[in-house]
C-alpha cells in the first residue's frame, strides 16, 4: 500500500470491470476509500471490492443503472450512506466519470433515435448530472476525471454517436475546469485508445490483431495503463493540470 491518497474518498462510476475496476484498485492502493459503482452486475462490483480489500484497501459497492429515471438520486443516496458509514462524513475528494455505454458500430444511416438517446443519456447526460450533484460533496482541491476516448480525435464513421457523446464529455471537462478553478478543483479528461477490458471481442484474433496495430507499441492497452494516468491526475502531483485531455492511447494518434 502507498499513501498518496490516504484519507481521501473516491467514486469511480462503472468500476465493476475493465478500466473502472483497475482505476478503483489503483486509487485504493494509494490509500483512498473507493465507492465502486456498477450498473447491473452487482457480483462483479463485489469482486472489485474483494480485490481491493485483499490488497489491503477499503471500498464499498453502490449500484445505479444510469440512464434510467431516478438513477442519479439513487447513486448519491447510496454513496452518501456508504461514505457516512465508513468516514462519518459525506466528503467526496475524487470523482471519476468512467461508466459508459458502448455502441455496436452501425452504419451512421442506421442509427435509431433510441440508440442516440441511450448513448447520450449514459455517456454525456449522466456524467453532467453526477458532477453537478457531486459539487456539494467535493472539497477544495478535489479532483474530477472524465474518461473520454481517442475516437474524439480520429474519424470512425460507425462510431459517430459514441464519439459525439464523448465529445460532449470533453466539453464538461473544459467548462467545469474554468468554473471550479476558484475552488482549486481540477477537471481533466483521459483519452484511452483500444484497451483490453476483458470483453469477448478483444479475445478474438480478427479483432485483437488489427486493434493492436493501432498503438505505436503494437499492443492493446491494459486497463492499468489507463488507470495509472487517472491515479496520477487524482494525486497532488497533478495539481497544476486542469482542463486538459491526457492521451492514454499508447501513441495511437501519432499518425
Ligand atoms: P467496460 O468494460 O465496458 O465496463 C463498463 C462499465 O460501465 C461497467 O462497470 C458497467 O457496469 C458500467 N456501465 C455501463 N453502462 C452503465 C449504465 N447504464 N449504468 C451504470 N453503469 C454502467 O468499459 P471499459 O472498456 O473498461 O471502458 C471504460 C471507459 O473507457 C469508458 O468510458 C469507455 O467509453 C472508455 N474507453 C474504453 C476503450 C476500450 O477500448 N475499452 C477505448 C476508449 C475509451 P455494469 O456491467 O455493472 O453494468
Amino acid at each position: 500500500m502507498n499513501s498518496k491518497l490516504r484519507g481521501k474518498t473516491a467514486l469511480v462510476t462503472g468500476s465493476s470491470r475493465g478500466v473502472g475496476r483497475a482505476t478503483a484498485r489503483g486509487l485504493a492502493r494509494e490509500g483512498a476509500l473507493v465507492a465502486v459503482h456498477y450498473g447491473g452486475d452487482e457480483q462483479a462490483a463485489q469482486e472489485t471490492v474483494d480485490l481491493i480489500e485483499k490488497d489491503g484497501g477499503r471500498a464499498f459497492a453502490v449500484g445505479a443503472e444510469l440512464g434510467t429515471p431516478g438513477a442519479v438520486d439513487q447513486l448519491f443516496h447510496r454513496l452518501e450512506a456508504g461514505l457516512r458509514e465508513h468516514t462519518d462524513d459525506t466528503v467526496l475528494d475524487i470523482l471519476v466519470n468512467n461508466a459508459a455505454a458502448t455502441f455496436a458500430g452501425d452504419a451512421p444511416e442506421e442509427v435509431s433515435t433510441e440508440q442516440l438517446d441511450k448513448i447520450f443519456e449514459v455517456n454525456a447526460k449522466a456524467p453532467f448530472l453526477i458532477l453537478q450533484r457531486a459539487l456539494g460533496l467535493i472539497p477544495e482541491r478535489g479532483r474530477i476525471i472524465n474518461i473520454s476516448s481517442a475516437v474524439t480525435r480520429i474519424a470512425m464513421p460507425p462510431q459517430v454517436v459514441y464519439a459525439m457523446s464523448k465529445g460532449a464529455l470533453d466539453q464538461l471537462t473544459l467548462h467545469f475546469a474554468r468554473h471550479l478553478a476558484p475552488r482549486g478543483i481540477t477537471v481533466n479528461s483521459v483519452l484511452p485508445g483500444a484497451t483490453d477490458n476483458g470483453s469477448v471481442a478483444f479475445q478474438m484474433p480478427e479483432i485483437r490483431e488489427p486493434m493492436s496495430q493501432l498503438s505505436a507499441f503494437k499492443r492493446l492497452g491494459e486497463p492499468a495503463d489507463v488507470a495509472d494516468v487517472v491515479v496520477f491526475l487524482a494525486t497532488d502531483q497533478a495539481r497544476w493540470v486542469t482542463g486538459s485531455s491526457l492521451d492514454a492511447t499508447g501513441g495511437s494518434l501519432l499518425g
